[in-house]
């Protein structure tokens, strides 16, 4: 941890007063009123030692980052079944984007897009009896973190800005991949991608990824070796929208970004790492974020490959 800890210092600190080129998300305005120069970071280790610096203790919206937990519960409720109602290719399309459906047929490329979230949280309603109470119990217990909550605010806000969520949700329901009501699919999908974290929690809640005998407090295991395995594989191949590709080039870990801002990123057996910065590239990942985990595994030697 001395290592990591000395590393992140001196990149944090180079990385503080770069002028930042990105812009914060706006599409749903609720997003918009974030603090846009907030910058954290956070390590947790899979024996569990933590390090964070700069607004790492601050919540901040994951939205696309809870794609991860929603898929971890659908698989682990549905099996392998779960694969034929969602694929795990890349799509090389932007992640709110409805064009492959027409040809895939109502069956979204990856549960990461937000076409196949959709579906995801449409397999989670056919599974909960309370989707949105079961779910947040769910993230509960993996983090140990009882203070985790969705923020009412922005997942109002994005629904009544969410257009293309709403198209297609109602395009997937037209080929029979959508079983529940539309409305109810779209709420738990918006108050989903409106739970808050900070750099800490979600380098936390996120262990299980990195952790092969990972177990809740309660003794529960959250996947098998082989589900987390295969979660990380979507994650590297599809967790930075049009930039999975150059997001495994620069910095070699699998993760997933947020249009919050944030970026979690797992080291299998070694750590979890969590940053936020809240202007986005032109491909909705965090500006800083991208370079600073780039600086850190290329200083650390720490990436997978
Ligand atoms: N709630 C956001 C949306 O559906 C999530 C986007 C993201 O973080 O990638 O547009």
């Amino acid at each position: 941890m001395e290592n990591y800890k000395t590393i992140i210092e001196d990149i944090y600190y180079d990385l503080k007063n770069v002028d930042d080129i990105g812009e914060v998300a706006n599409y749903i305005p609720e997003l918009a009123f974030v603090s846009p120069n907030s910058f954290g970071v956070n390590i947790t280790t899979i024996d569990k030692e933590n390090f964070g610096i700069g607004d790492f203790d601050q919540k901040f919206s994951i939205q696309s980052i809870s794609k991860i937990l929603s898929l971890t519960l659908a698989y682990k409720l549905e099996g392998e079944n779960l694969w034929n109602r969602v694929d795990v290719e890349p799509s090389g399309n932007p992640f709110n984007s409805l064009l492959q459906l027409e040809t895939n047929l109502g069956k979204p490329r990856n549960p990461f897009i937000n076409s196949g979230a959709i579906v995801i949280c449409d397999v989670l309603l056919s599974h909960l009896k309370n989707p949105k109470v079961d779910f947040l119990n769910f993230c509960k217990e993996i983090a140990n973190n009882t203070t985790l909550n969705y923020n009412e605010k922005v997942a109002q806000s994005e629904k009544k800005s969410g257009y293309r969520n709403a198209a297609l949700c109602n395009f997937i329901k037209s080929f029979g991949n959508i079983k529940n009501d539309v409305d109810e699919v779209l709420d738990f999908y918006f108050h989903i991608c409106s739970i808050e974290m900070s750099c800490k929690e979600l380098s936390q809640i996120a262990l299980y990824l990195a952790d092969d005998f990972y177990t809740t407090h309660k003794g529960n295991r959250v996947l098998t070796m082989s589900q987390a395995k295969r979660i990380n594989a979507i994650m590297i191949t599809c967790g930075f929208y049009d930039e999975s590709g150059e997001f495994a080039f620069k910095v070699g870990l699998p993760g997933k970004s947020g249009v919050g801002g944030g970026i979690v990123a797992i080291h299998p057996d070694k750590y979890c790492i969590t940053v936020w910065s809240p202007k986005l590239n032109q491909n909705g990942n965090s500006y800083k974020g991208m370079l600073f985990l780039e600086k850190f595994t290329s200083k650390t030697t720490s990436s997978i490959f």
